[in-house]
């Protein structure tokens, strides 16, 4: 039997924290799930994940569908797209049999590559790597999670590039039901003419409710300004890390200029498991943030103190739930906070995205 592979290649960076994350997750069961109703599908389909933050890594390796179970995504801070190329490259050499003297390989594979932001890796190394060595023998389609995203450089390494305007439960089953029905199809499509078989057909993405990205849409693109703003803390009590989600808004500024201010509105305050660190790149952030620039202080996930923006003099936040003296639970010492004065904002170290 040969096997039709399919790599999904997940971007986890921090702002996909909270629902777009779990949404990703819902999404990866909807199309495994109706995959397995689809007798051609459940005879061919093979299914592997990576996962890039920070960092890239195999997370599911190649399994039949019968067998794939979704597995828990990491998040992490970065974007690095070269880093999960590679990954992928390498899994594609591992994996995919060739077709030889005396075996049939496996058919083409393909890859789904879904990202909502700009990569804080170099990429240039792997794309052209990608074009010389893979593009030929592997189908890579690139899908953009709102507006953050780099279409130009997408279009540098793919020619199918498709945009969901978010990673709302509502785009993302559209994009399951699409991804569904064109690997469904081609698994088929394999089945009817065995030993030929034509590249999988993105046409029929717009009927599906998904944008095609035309190389006309690149040129009039304008990079979006940083949208996310993502800061970590640490809880005093139990010590576990959370993560702080803000996104941009812009505010039209004073009348004079016609400038248009921003600020960052609070999006969530979530729990982070210790593998962020692990997953999060060590490059020095530059990014920061004034207090000024926020709008909204969470109280903290873990032990529900007051506010989850109180500093060490090491830089680091935790949770504070009034004044008093407690200790950092970043470099332990002991730290005293008094009642808050307004006015006076401090920076925070923003994360990369
Ligand atoms: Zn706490
Ligand atoms: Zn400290």
């Amino acid at each position: 039997m040969r096997r039709l592979p399919i790599y999904l290649v997940l971007d986890v960076s921090e702002s996909m924290a909270g629902d777009p994350l779990a949404e990703l997750g819902h999404t990866m069961e909807s199309i495994v799930d109706s995959l397995r109703q689809d007798p051609h599908a459940l005879e061919s389909v093979h299914l592997s994940v990576i996962a890039f933050a920070g960092k890239a890594q195999l997370i599911v390796p190649m399994v039949e569908l019968m067998t794939f179970y979704p597995p828990r995504l990491p998040l992490g801070g970065g974007t690095a797209l070269g880093a999960a190329l590679d990954e992928l490259m390498t899994r594609i050499e591992v994996d995919v049999k060739k077709t030889t003297a005396d075996q049939r390989g496996d058919w083409e594979p393909i890859v789904y590559l879904l990202t909502d932001g700009r990569p804080t890796d170099n990429t240039d190394h792997a794309i052209a790597r990608w074009q010389r060595h893979f593009a030929s023998r592997a189908h890579l389609i690139a899908v953009t999670l709102g507006p953050a995203a780099d279409l130009a450089l997408l279009k540098r390494l793919t020619d199918d590039v498709v945009a969901m305007e978010s990673a709302s439960a509502e785009a993302l089953g559209r994009f399951a039901k699409w991804v569904t029905a064109s690997v469904a199809a081609q698994s088929q499509a394999i089945d009817i003419a065995e030993g030929t078989s034509s590249r999988l057909s993105i046409a029929k993405a717009e009927e599906a409710g998904i944008n095609l990205i035309k190389q006309s849409d690149v040129s009039s693109w304008a990079p979006m300004d940083e949208r996310v703003a993502v800061f970590t803390g640490r809880c005093h009590r139990t010590s576990r890390p959370y993560l702080l989600k803000y996104a941009s808004v812009a505010v039209p500024g004073t009348f004079s200029t016609g400038d248009w201010d921003h600020f960052y509105g609070l999006e969530g305050c979530y729990p982070l498991e210790e593998s962020y660190f692990e997953w999060s790149s060590i490059v020095p952030l530059h990014a920061a943030l004034s207090t000024s620039q926020i709008e909204g202080v969470p109280p903290c996930p873990h032990c529900g103190a007051r506010t989850t923006l109180a500093k060490c003099s090491c830089g680091k936040l935790m949770c504070c739930n009034g004044p008093g003296v407690q200790q950092c639970p970043w470099c332990d010492q002991s730290v005293e906070f008094v009642a808050e004065s307004h006015g006076a904002g401090f920076d925070m170290t923003r994360g990369l995205g």
